[in-house]
């Protein structure tokens, strides 16, 4: 998951090169494990032909939230959200919820209610049962760790590398907006000139913050996905764009072409890029927690997933195509150029 504000760190760790060599190193042959280590879930079978889907996100206060601009309520939220993606980018259906906490020694009873308010809030709606977790006294700082278990059907699931040469590059709903929000959060109200946040409208700065505290994971989208088998592969968008999309190239051994015109922007991230002079397609790119899917299908369904997702009132949009590795990942700007995309997505220990 990306985090609000960027840590510093002086040891020479490579988050994704460190995932990958645990990965080599202490990953081993399971049969009952059909997807372990690299995707949004991993997927175990007891037998009798039911698969679980298992997945885990970790919030650190000063890196992935602040208090001083999120409610301990919102964060709960995004907490939640962040687990319930990640089954909605296996195309499954969250069930079970454990929550681990280390509280600092400032930390109150009210702030672990309200933190619990925001997270059952997110999941309520998708019936998921609160079944343990953990609680520890924490040096500094917040620690919030959130395990969710859910369920897909056998074979039917989402993965980053089923995507083919010549499938067509989809996205769900708006992305960048998450991030405009978190940067109008960020923006100290100025006394000597006009405030940023003044500079564009109430509903528009309302739906942008709205987007960073309060996202909403794709989970119907991701089952219909699934349930159609639509989608060769899917992801969901945590870290940002340019950065999302090198994963399913990598798990599915292929390059892609993204067309930045066709990125899907909302009215309001538009007015905040223009205000701010910003190319709206770099925060689209970059911004991380927008929680939309990324996904692929074949050209041949283009036209049927089209009018399904029309009907279902799910926003879609294709905003590219997967083309073989060699060609790498290429973007096709505003001008008709082709370049490469440069990954300006977040990692942590950058
Ligand atoms: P996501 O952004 O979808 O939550 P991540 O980028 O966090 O996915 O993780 C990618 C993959 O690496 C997942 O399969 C995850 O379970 C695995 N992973 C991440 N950190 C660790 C770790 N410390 N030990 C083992 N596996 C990890
Ligand atoms: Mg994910």
């Amino acid at each position: 998951m990306a985090p609000t504000a960027r840590s510093k760190s002086r040891s020479a760790i490579h988050e994704f090169d460190l995932i990958r060599t645990l990965q080599q190193r202490h990953s081993r042959h399971d049969p009952s494990v059909i997807r372990g280590i690299g995707d949004d879930a991993a997927i175990v079978t007891s037998g009798a032909g039911k698969w679980s889907l298992l997945t885990t996100d970790l919030l650190a206060e000063g890196i992935h939230f602040d208090l001083r601009t999120a409610t301990m309520a919102d964060i709960g939220f995004r907490a939640a959200v962040a687990n319930l993606s990640d089954i909605a980018a296996m195309g499954g259906t969250p069930q079970y919820l454990l929550v681990s906490l280390a509280i600092p020694r400032t930390g109150a009873n009210n702030q672990v209610h309200q933190l619990y308010r925001g997270m059952m809030a997110a999941c309520r709606p998708h019936r998921v049962t609160l079944i343990g977790g953990d609680t520890s006294a924490s040096a500094n700082g917040w620690f919030i760790n959130i395990t969710l278990v859910g369920m897909v059907p056998p074979r039917k699931a989402l993965l980053r590398s089923g995507a083919r040469t010549g499938d067509l590059l989809y996205v769900t709903g708006t992305i960048g907006d998450a991030l405009a929000g978190l940067m109008l959060l960020n923006e100290p109200p100025s006394k000597k000139r006009p405030s940023h946040t003044a500079a564009i409208s109430t509903r528009h700065r309302q739906f942008l913050v709205g987007r960073h505290l309060h996202p909403t994971a794709r989970l119907a989208e991701g089952q219909w996905l699934s349930a159609h088998r639509f989608a060769t592969s899917a992801i969901d968008l945590s870290d940002g764009l340019s950065g999302d999309l090198r994963h399913i190239c990598e798990e599915s051994h292929v390059g892609v072409e993204l067309d930045l015109s066709a990125l899907p922007l909302s009215p309001a991230c538009r007015a905040y890029a223009a205000f701010r002079k910003l190319d709206p397609a770099a925060l689209a790119l970059t911004g991380g927690e927008d929680y939309e899917l990324l996904f692929t299908l074949p050209p041949r369904r283009k036209a049927e997933v089209e009018r399904a997702a029309k009907l279902h009132r799910f926003r879609i949009t294709c905003i590219g195509a997967i083309r073989p590795a060699r060609q790498g990942i290429q973007a096709i700007g505003q001008d008709g150029t082709t370049h490469p995309l440069p990954n300006s997505s977040y990692e942590h220990f950058k």
